[in-house]
C-alpha cells in the first residue's frame, strides 16, 4: 500500500514526499480509510507507530477541499509539548495544501493568550489545545466552535490520568453534535471505555500492538548495584558509537546529580526537567535536536514529548515506576521504522517493578554482563507487588500565529 491509494489532493502528497513518509504505517493504513468514511473511531495505539498523521491526513484532505472559514478539527493533547508536535506535523504535512493551525496551551505571557485568542477568532482551520486552556478561551465567549466538523483526543488515557474527564465533556458540550469523533489512546481502561461510549457514535476499532516497543528497538537490562550505575553509563557512552542519548532518571533530583557527575566525566550532557524555565528547556531541546548536545538526562518530563529523529539510545538509570512509562521511554528511540538501542539498569530494589514491564511487553529482555572493570551486579530476583503509578508533566516552545492564505 503506498499513501497515493487514498486519493489524497496532490498538494497533501507532495506535504508527505517532503516529509520524508514512503509508506503508511500499518495504523495509518486501518484508519484513514476509516476515517475517510466519516466513521468515528477508537484507536489502541501508542506514540511511535506514526498515529498522529492517521488522523491528520484524511482531516487535512477533508479541510483542503472545502471552505477555510471556520475552524473544522478541533485536535484534543494531554500536554503543551504534544500539541505542539501535533501542530509541527500539520505544518509540514499542510504546508503545499495551505491549511492553516495554532496550537492553544498554558503557560506563556498575554501575548500568547492573545495570540491563541486571535487565530481562533479568525477560524484557523485546526486548533490543537490542551483541555485547560481551551477552557479558559472558551469562557470568554468570544470563541465558537460551530462548525467544527472533527474532533480527535489524543492520548486520552493520559488526559483521564491528568484528570481532564470533566474538561473534555464540558469542552465537548460546546462543539456541534453532528461532528466525527476520533479517540487516541496506548491504552484502554475501562475509563476510556466509557468515555468512548459518551461521546462516540458507532465507532469502527483498530487495535495497533497494544503496549508493545516497536520492532526496531534492541532492549537490553543490566542488573547493577547504584554504585556501578555511573561507571556503567561512562563505559557505555564512551564504548559506543552514540550521538543522540537519552537517560531517563524517576526523580529530578537523581537527573541533577547524574548530569553534575557526567559533566565532570568529561560527557557533554544537560539536564531537562520541572524546574527549567520555558526558554532553558528550549535550548537543551534545540541543541539536542542539532547534534550540537548528544546527551539529554531527564525524567518522564521528556518520555512522551521529545519528537527527535535518529536516537540511538536510550538509557533507563532506574526503572519507571509504571510499567507503561518504560514503553513511552523506549518509544524515544527507533521512532517509524528505524532501529535504537534501550537499556535499563535494575538495582535491587527496582526488581519486581521491572517484573512488570516484562509481564506488560510479555517476554524476557536479555540480560547483558556488566564490564569486568565494574565486578558483579546483583541476582535477579523479584517478589510479585504491583508497583506504583508515576505521575507526568511536560512542556515545550512557543509559536507566533501568522494566518495562511490558501
Ligand atoms: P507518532 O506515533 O504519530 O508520534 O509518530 C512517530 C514518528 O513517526 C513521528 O516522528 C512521525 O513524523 C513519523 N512518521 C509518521 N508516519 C510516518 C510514515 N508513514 N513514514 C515515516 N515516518 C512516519
Amino acid at each position: 500500500m503506498t499513501f497515493s491509494d487514498f486519493n489524497f489532493d496532490p498538494q497533501l502528497l507532495e506535504g508527505l514526499q517532503s516529509m520524508g513518509y514512503v509508506k503508511p504505517t500499518p495504523i495509518q493504513a486501518q484508519a484513514i480509510p476509516l476515517i475517510l468514511q466519516h466513521k468515528d473511531l477508537i484507536a489502541c495505539a501508542q506514540t511511535g507507530t506514526g498515529k498522529t498523521a492517521s488522523y491528520l491526513l484524511p482531516v487535512l484532505q477533508h479541510i483542503s477541499t472545502s471552505d477555510k472559514k471556520h475552524t473544522k478539527a478541533l485536535i484534543l493533547a494531554p500536554t503543551r509539548e504534544l500539541a505542539q508536535q501535533i501542530d509541527q506535523q500539520v505544518e509540514g504535512l499542510a504546508y503545499f495544501a495551505g491549511i492553516s493551525s495554532i496550537a492553544v496551551y498554558g503557560g506563556g505571557d498575554g501575548m500568547i493568550y492573545e495570540q491563541q485568542r486571535r487565530a481562533m477568532m479568525d477560524g484557523v482551520d485546526i486548533v490543537i489545545a490542551t483541555p485547560g486552556r481551551l477552557i479558559a478561551h472558551l469562557a470568554s465567549g468570544v470563541i465558537k466552535l460551530d462548525h467544527l466538523q472533527y474532533l480527535v483526543l489524543d492520548e486520552a488515557d493520559r488526559m483521564l490520568d491528568m484528570g481532564f474527564y470533566e474538561d473534555i465533556l464540558r469542552i465537548i458540550g460546546n462543539l456541534p453534535k453532528e461532528r466525527q469523533t476520533l479517540l487516541f489512546s496506548a491504552t484502554m481502561p475501562p475509563k476510556i471505555r466509557t468515555l468512548a461510549n459518551t461521546i462516540l457514535k458507532d465507532p469502527q476499532q483498530i487495535n495497533i500492538a497494544l503496549s508493545q516497543p516497536a520492532v526496531g528497538i534492541s532492549q537490553q537490562v543490566y542488573m547493577v548495584h547504584d554504585n556501578q550505575k555511573v561507571k556503567l553509563i561512562s563505559s557505555l557512552l564512551k564504548g559506543g558509537d552514540y550521538k543522540s542519548v537519552l537517560i531517563f532518571c524517576s526523580r529530578k533530583e537523581t537527573v541533577k546529580d547524574l548530569n553534575r557527575t557526567l559533566r565532570r566525566e568529561g560527557i557533554k550532557s544537560e539536564a531537562f526537567h520541572s524546574d527549567l524555565e520555558q526558554e532553558q528547556r528550549e535550548t537543551v531541546l534545540r541543541a539536542f535536536k542539532s547534534r550540537v548536545l548528544p546527551v539529554i538526562i531527564g525524567t518522564d518530563v521528556l518520555s512522551r514529548g521529545i519528537d527527535v529523529e535518529g536516537i540511538s539510545l536510550v538509557i533507563n538509570f532506574d526503572v519507571p515506576p509504571d510499567p507503561e512509562d518504560y514503553i513511552h521511554r523506549i518509544g524515544r528511540t527507533a521512532r517509524a521504522e528505524t532501529t535504537g538501542t534501550a537499556i535499563t539498569f535494575v538495582n535491587e530494589k527496582d526488581q519486581r517493578k521491572f517484573s512488570f514491564i516484562e509481564n506488560l511487553i510479555g517476554k524476557e529482555i536479555p540480560r547483558m554482563t556488566l564490564p569486568e572493570e565494574l565486578g558483579e551486579g546483583p541476582v535477579y530476583s523479584p517478589t510479585t507487588r504491583r508497583p506504583s503509578t508515576g505521575g507526568n508533566n511536560r512542556n515545550g516552545k512557543k509559536k507566533v500565529w501568522v494566518k495562511r492564505k490558501a
